[in-house]
């Protein structure tokens, strides 16, 4: 563990390979060793990337991107959705851990998806699917339906922070993916 910042570029190809290494192993080879609980416990936390996801048991980011103690900040909320918390998690994440890519990661068969495009929910599952609803519109295909709820949170963060909203290659940046929870596979989104 070291605060050598890597660029957003390094970040990426890290979580590309922790996927492709975990799509060939069936344990999380991510190093939650005591030397490393140990050294981040003293030396403090510098996690690489920023994963905002769905709270889907199924989605397990730091299996899915081979990554152990200290590597990424993940912020979790049944459909990913964003609100004030999850900016001020993000925000912190970003200028004051140094993170420098943040991923909103949806997946396929999101049950949060599927309620916003069913529309039959109560209480406060409605405030979780209202903003989907709000970003999905009347798509009814729910792999299309992630996608436009990823590029929802995306466009909600960028609006909302700027330094995720720079030209600049020095600034950190946000991306959307999709997780395949069939084959484990993450699907980068442009
Ligand atoms: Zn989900």
């Amino acid at each position: 563990m070291s605060n050598d910042k890597n660029t957003v570029e390094e970040s990426l190809l890290k979580l590309k390979k922790g996927n492709e290494t975990y799509l060939n192993t069936s344990t999380c080879p991510g190093d939650v060793s005591p030397a490393i609980r140990k050294d981040t416990c003293e030396n403090g936390q510098y996690p690489y990337a920023v994963v905002i996801t769905c709270s889907d048991s199924r989605v397990i980011p730091e299996s899915i991107f081979s990554a152990g103690i200290g590597e990424l900040f993940v912020i979790r909320v049944a459909g990913n959705v964003i609100s004030d918390h999850q900016l001020g998690s993000i925000e912190y994440a970003v200028d004051h851990l140094g993170s420098n890519l943040v991923v909103v990661l949806g997946h396929t068969n999101c049950g949060a998806v599927g309620a916003a495009i069913g529309g039959h929910t109560g209480g406060f599952i409605k405030s979780i699917t209202d903003e989907i609803k709000a970003a999905i519109g009347e798509e009814t295909d729910g792999y299309k339906a992630s996608c436009l709820n990823v590029e929802h949170a995306i466009s909600k963060i960028k609006d909302n922070l700027p330094m995720l909203n720079g030209s600049d290659s020095q600034c950190a940046k946000v991306i959307g993916a999709i997780y395949h929870i069939n084959d484990g596979h993450v699907e980068f989104l442009d």
